[in-house]
């Protein structure tokens, strides 16, 4: 069967969808937007403008709304979509909080009809390369990983500062680096610790710090920035035998492994105003004279292929029932739920045990 989408909310994201969609062959039947000039451009690029939502509901050949709006309206236009016997897709946030995902999903359950979200972090690199280290141990057993993403520029756009409609970073980034963190450590979260920042002056956080502990023992700490001009590495993980980085969305970084087991003691090195055996660089670069690296070997990091497009294929066979959603609602609401904790842990100063009510998803 040709499967049919509708586009709700032609911003970034609804361009973008429509774009990627219609290079895959896979047909948009139009776009619905409240913006006049959202829609002018859409009929300008040849597409069909429903005049509202109950049009594109009532469009019996078009089977799948693709929900691009600000974050507030996700959980009415994707109840309107599944009442209407479409499948629904959303941009994330999947909806503002747990609830509304709860109420989602059974009304996706009620109308069998799917409920995906457009999860797209899980296909970037940096995470892949790091899951895929962190499981075959290429530096041992990971005690500790570091996810981040840094910027300048403040907080984007109108509706991402208003709190009543989904603004704040939490919303914006929380939910794809957090979402990767569940993923890659196959254990449930033990407490969740978080330090949301307002620097900025704005009603919503423009950065936050969460500190997470799972119940295998490894350690997490996801944070964003929005007033950071100098940008830390977007993962640092720590195993019991080496050190691994990404530094940049280019795909800098490396991997500092130990080669033998038995270390000789160390030797005291001046170090600033002071001299120290603890801090003692592995790899010192002598410029044209040496380069020593003491009992460690540096590696490329290793390389994962991606397409993004396998996320609009595994939608599509996710509703033909070829396949199971690459992107489970299960583990968007557990993300939601971890995050929620995040809030109520900044709120109240205090570390939320989560131990008991979280269960680790693979997908
Ligand atoms: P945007 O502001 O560029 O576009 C949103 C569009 O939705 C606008 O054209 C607006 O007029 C329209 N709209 C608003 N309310 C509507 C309604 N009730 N019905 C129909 N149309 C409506 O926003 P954006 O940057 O494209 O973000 C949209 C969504 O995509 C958000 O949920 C955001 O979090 C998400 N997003 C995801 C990624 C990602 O990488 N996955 C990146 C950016 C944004």
């Amino acid at each position: 069967m040709q499967h049919r989408f509708v586009i709700v909310g032609y911003g970034t994201m609804g361009f973008t969808h429509t774009r990627n969609l219609t290079a895959l062959g896979i047909e948009v039947a139009g776009i619905v937007d409240i913006d006049p000039v959202a829609r002018d451009e859409a009929a300008e690029a040849g597409l069909h403008v429903y005049p509202d939502l109950d049009a594109a509901c009532a469009d019996d050949t078009a089977d799948v709304l693709f929900i691009c709006t600000p974050n507030e309206v996700h959980r009415p236009i994707a109840l309107a979509g599944l009442a209407a016997g479409k499948h629904v897709v959303t941009e994330k946030p999947a909806m503002l909080g747990s609830a509304e995902i709860e109420e989602v999903m059974a009304a996706a359950e009620a109308a069998d009809r799917r409920f995906i979200v457009h999860q797209n972090r899980r296909w970037d690199e940096d995470y892949l390369v790091m899951k895929e280290m962190f499981e075959a141990r290429t530096i041992g057993e990971v005690t500790f990983i570091e996810t981040r993403v840094d910027g300048s520029r403040g907080i984007p756009g109108d509706w991402r500062r208003d709190p009543e409609r989904g603004g704040g970073m939490v919303l914006d980034w929380g939910v794809h680096l957090v979402d990767r963190l569940l993923l890659m450590v196959p254990a449930p979260v033990r407490t969740v610790y978080a330090r949301l920042s307002y620097a900025l002056g704005a009603p919503v956080e423009d950065g936050f710090t969460i500190y997470l502990t799972f119940a295998n023992g490894v350690e997490a700490l996801a944070a964003c920035t929005t007033d950071n001009y100098a940008p830390r590495p977007k993962f640092h993980m720590t195993g019991r035998r080496g050190t691994a980085t990404v530094d940049d969305w280019e795909m800098h970084g490396k991997v500092v492994r130990r080669v033998e087991d038995v270390e000789p003691d160390a030797k005291p090195i001046v170090a600033g105003k002071g001299m120290t055996k603890t801090m003692a660089p592995r790899i010192v670069d002598y410029g044209k004279l040496a380069k020593v690296q003491d009992n460690v070997e540096v590696l490329p990091l290793p390389r994962v292929e991606s397409d993004i497009n396998d996320f609009y294929r595994n939608v599509i066979a996710a509703i033909e029932g070829t396949a199971e959603p690459a992107v489970t609602t299960p583990s968007v609401l557990r993300c939601m739920r971890v995050l929620e904790a995040a809030r109520r842990s900044h709120e109240q100063d205090v570390v939320v045990d989560l131990s008991g009510t979280d269960t680790y998803l693979a997908s």
